[in-house]
């Protein structure tokens, strides 16, 4: 065992130890400032630190600046619902990406305006538009339903709307990209042409540019559907329409882990583990995402790809280095070219080192297979996403000094009725076993893992969010503001 103190990474069979900053472990180290922030605001808390965000939003602005780009940077803070982020990202010189009345609406409460938002709701209703074209802030349409009411809006309170146009079905190497979002990358030029513009349909409409967002996380189809986009752009303004910016939305790859070989080893013995029907990885054989069938593994890894060698600004060189080879020039250059300004949309990425939750050990037990469950103040709702796990190892925050390794073997168990509420899949290894009262930490859970799934079952109090603005002085349990109290303009 190292040397002994009072708290320690989780090590189960197959490690996946998470990335880590200075300041979760200045808080690991302060358990009296964790106690009081848990016991002042229930369990659990989620903490994001400030300064982090900032150094997310200066990463990407470095990049685009180091390319001469003229950019924008929009938070996506459907990712968080946290007030304090969205002050932080207007703090930082950047704007955020709102989709909903209300995160459009609390977002100019916080100090956003025409400049600083975007409004790229997938459901757009009329007040949602309303609020939009009275404060001059871009809609991206996604249909044309969204033009006919964006339009009858805008006439009736005499304001013109700016308007992006959100277009998908790029191809590439030879294959259409299927998107529900959007207008068809072959018919918008058309599309726009015949019915917007003076004299037109849709004459209330101002288009100013153009929007994506793909699924999955390649850069290659990024690069292939921005030089698309680029020829479409120039198409509109040769047609005269006052084209400024594509957007290309979010989705940039962030990277969690700290190693590689621990991330391969972990799919490997994972994937060995179902298909020997010998799994004693994760909890009562969970495969997640991998099942056997005849003898056949079947299925594929069901979560976050959690390493990534290429993310955040090496991600978005990627995509701005591809040489498109008709021009010959690189999608930087052809965007320089054409005079576009870039747009991005990060969500999760933005949050890379922003965020962490901690909850308090209420029980422990054995369950009929003599595992230990420990029971946390908590519930599956407040860590989820669309992963089949959080592959990252928790750290548990002991209230005494661990005196000898034991290596007992624990799952955690939420609050939730449903045999499914177990908060990690995998079984964590720790030196010995939780106490009551002591506290369980899951690092780098800011992007979408705190809210974007959390119910209110059972009358739960949803969790509370705290912004830590850091400091150099020694920490102090006033040093974390209550996001709730964060004060919205009228
Ligand atoms: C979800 C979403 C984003 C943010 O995606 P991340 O993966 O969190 O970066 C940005 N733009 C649009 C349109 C989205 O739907």
């Amino acid at each position: 065992m190292e040397e002994n103190k009072m708290y320690y990474k989780g090590k189960p069979k197959y490690q996946l130890t998470p990335k880590t900053s200075d300041w979760m472990h200045e808080l690991f180290n302060e358990q009296s400032v964790v106690k009081g922030l848990v016991e002042r605001y229930g369990s659990p808390i989620n903490v994001h630190h400030l300064p982090s965000f900032n150094n997310n939003c200066e990463l990407y602005k470095q990049v685009f600046e180091s390319y001469g780009l003229k950019y924008r940077i929009f938070y996506a803070r459907k990712a968080n619902k946290s007030r304090g982020l969205v002050k932080q990202a207007f703090a930082s010189g950047i704007g955020v990406d709102t989709a909903s009345f209300k995160e459009l609406e609390q977002s100019l409460a916080l100090g956003g305006n025409s400049e600083n938002l975007v409004l790229t709701a997938a459901i757009k209703t009329e007040p949602q538009i309303e609020l939009a074209i009275k404060n001059g802030v871009p809609i991206i349409l996604d249909n044309q339903d969204e033009c006919v009411l964006t339009q009858a809006i805008a006439n009736r309170i005499g304001l013109k709307a700016i308007v992006g146009f959100r277009i998908s079905g790029f191809t590439v190497d030879q294959e259409k990209l299927y998107s529900r979002f959007g207008f068809d990358v072959d018919e918008v030029v058309n599309f726009i042409a015949s019915y917007v513009g003076d004299n037109k349909s849709f004459d209330m409409l101002d288009v100013t540019g153009l929007h994506f967002h793909l699924d999955g996380y390649s850069t290659y189809q990024r690069s292939v559907s921005l030089v698309t986009s680029i020829q479409i752009f120039s198409k509109l303004k040769e047609k005269g329409y006052s084209m400024s910016f594509i957007d290309i939305g979010g989705g940039i790859l962030m990277n969690y882990l700290e190693d590689e070989k621990e991330w391969n080893t972990f799919n490997e013995q994972l994937k060995n583990s179902v298909l020997e029907d010998s799994n004693d990885i994760t909890f009562n054989n969970n495969g997640l995402g991998f099942r056997l069938e005849d003898g056949h593994l079947r299925g594929k890894l069901n979560t976050y790809p959690f390493f990534n060698a290429i993310n955040k600004e090496s991600f978005i060189r990627e995509v701005l280095d591809f040489m498109d080879a008709q021009s010959g020039l690189s999608v930087a250059s052809l965007l320089v070219k054409n005079g576009v300004e870039l747009r991005i949309e990060p969500g999760r990425s933005l949050l890379d080192q922003v965020g962490m939750t901690v909850a308090k050990v209420i029980h422990r037990k054995k369950d009929a297979k003599g595992q230990w469950l420990v029971g946390l103040e908590m519930n599956m709702s407040q860590m989820m996403s669309s992963s089949a796990d959080f592959l990252l190892d928790p750290f548990m925050l002991y209230n005494s000094e661990v005196e000898k390794n034991e290596n007992v073997d624990v799952f955690f168990t939420g609050a939730y009725c449903l045999e499914r509420d177990v908060l990690l899949k995998r079984k964590i290894t720790f030196p010995r076993l939780p106490a009551i009262g002591e506290y369980v930490a899951f690092v780098n859970t800011a992007g979408y893992m705190m809210h974007f799934f959390e119910t209110e079952a059972h009358l739960f109090e949803l969790s509370s969010n705290l912004m830590f603005t850091g400091s150099n002085e020694k920490l102090s349990f006033f040093q974390f503001i209550d996001d709730a109290k964060i004060a919205l303009e009228q």
